[in-house]
């Protein structure tokens, strides 16, 4: 390989721009690293954000996508987890330092120093990261998930987000056998949310805004479905969930949605609003309910959730496109017009 390897991509020249075809170069192989041949990278909300630069200031020209699946191309003198030819993936994060007690624990996510993003971060090295739309990429290994058999490669590739985002606090607060789930949304990250909680054996609720995917959510795995837009839904399931987990990022009424949870229930955050919530504790105290948030998940975490989604056969729905219908694909998420995840085709991508 020539180093620094240059690979086809496609990035934000700007804030605001359309995403154009580009060159850019990848790191030497070093001898923990792995290099990955990217076959399907997922369309995240979160790219869509950032390359706007709605959550700050970014590094331009920007390669986006942290739901990233290929084949071990090449590996260093160091590695042993991974050979060439393998099924990997990456998620949302490409480093970390390894060293504190959240990266100890396997919650990387967490890390005191913070973790290293998979694009628009800046790695350990001090050089920017690059994301998933493109079509090589080298990791550090110990960032690199195995995608076992048993799930479609294209379809694995949102698990790396949308799937360890949502596998991650249902596994946390219980879901399970006897508990009574209830997912807010039903988006890239609420449909696997169903998906998972049913699988998981739970007893799941949809809350969505109208009933208009209702047949989806019921195919899915969701046992009920109901509209939010009709306030007698929050009569009719007060106090009825053990766990409410919110994928929606849009302000919510959270006295409304604590209303629905039995004593000791929780109700999880994972979709962030951009402007601070209120509630009036009372919700909270009333029952000695809870109110959390979860980001991700570990590096062992989401290996277990890939595995987990292995041995259930569990994928996303995706959309598969060419790179030629990023934007196209942007504006139709922002449009809530997809079911439910777009995933390019890294071949398309020159
Ligand atoms: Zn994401
Ligand atoms: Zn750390």
């Amino acid at each position: 390989m020539p180093v620094p390897m240059p690979v086809h991509a496609y990035a934000a020249p700007a804030a605001g721009e359309p995403l154009v075809p580009t060159v850019i170069e990848r790191r030497e192989v070093g001898a923990n690293d792995v290099l990955i041949e990217v076959k399907y990278a997922g369309i995240c909300h979160s790219d869509i954000h950032t390359v706007r630069g709605d959550w700050g200031p970014q590094s331009y020209p920007l390669v986006p996508g942290h739901e990233i699946v290929g084949l071990v191309a090449e590996v260093g003198s160091g590695v042993t987890g991974h050979q060439v030819g393998d099924r990997v993936g990456v998620g949302c994060m490409v480093n970390s330092c390894g060293q504190c007690t959240n990266c100890r624990n396997g919650d990387q996510q967490y890390c005191a120093e913070g973790m290293v993003g998979t694009y628009g971060a800046v790695d350990r090295d001090g050089t920017i990261t690059q994301g998933g739309y493109s079509t090589h990429v080298v990791v550090d290994a110990d960032y690199v998930l195995s995608v076992p058999e048993g799930v479609d490669l294209a379809a694995a590739a949102p698990l790396l987000c949308a799937g360890i985002t949502t596998y991650s606090p249902l596994r946390r607060w219980g879901a399970g056998p006897g508990k009574r789930v209830a997912i807010v949304g039903l988006g890239g990250l609420g449909h696997m949310a169903v998906k998972i909680a049913h699988a998981l054996g739970a007893e799941v609720t949809v809350l969505s805004q109208s009933l208009k995917k209702q047949e989806d959510g019921l195919r899915l795995g969701a046992d009920h479905y109901f509209a939010t837009s009709d306030p007698a839904t929050f009569e009719q399931l007060a106090g009825s969930f053990d766990l409410v987990l919110n994928t929606v990022s849009a302000s919510i009424d959270v006295d409304a949605y604590l209303g629905l949870l039995a004593v000791d229930g929780t109700m999880v955050n994972v979709g962030a609003p951009g402007e601070p919530l209120s509630l009036n504790v009372f919700s909270l105290i009333g029952a000695r309910r809870s109110y959390a948030g979860s980001m991700i998940g570990g590096i062992p975490e989401t290996q277990e959730m890939l595995d987990f989604c292995a041995e259930h056969h569990l994928g996303a729905e995706i959309e598969l496109i060419g790179a030629d219908k990023i934007n196209d694909a942007y504006e139709r998420v922002l449009a809530s017009d997809v079911r439910y995840r777009f995933v390019i085709d890294t071949a398309t991508l020159g």
